[in-house]
């Protein structure tokens, strides 16, 4: 069974599932038996979970070209607008 040590050393292995069935299984009970390491865990998780919904929330890469017609696009609106 792998050491406190050897759980925190292959986490990103575990939780990417890039880990051999049988060191999974022996990373699985250590983690049924210790609370520090099943915190640890957890939280990284719960990290992980946070980053990947913040990087959800930013706005997505808008090239100067994009820009540029978006402002064209709204200066001809307010242009329109104005006529009426
Ligand atoms: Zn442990």
């Amino acid at each position: 069974m792998p050491s406190c040590k050897d759980i925190t050393n292959h986490t990103s292995e575990y939780l990417d599932r890039h880990m051999p069935w049988h060191k999974r299984i022996g990373y699985w009970l250590h983690l049924l038996m210790c609370v520090h390491c099943k915190r640890y865990v957890d939280q990284l998780k719960l990290t992980i979970s946070t980053i990947g919904r913040t990087q959800d929330a930013t706005p997505p890469d808008v090239s100067d070209e994009q820009i540029k017609d978006i402002s064209k696009c709204l200066q001809e609106q307010m242009a329109k607008t104005d006529r009426e």
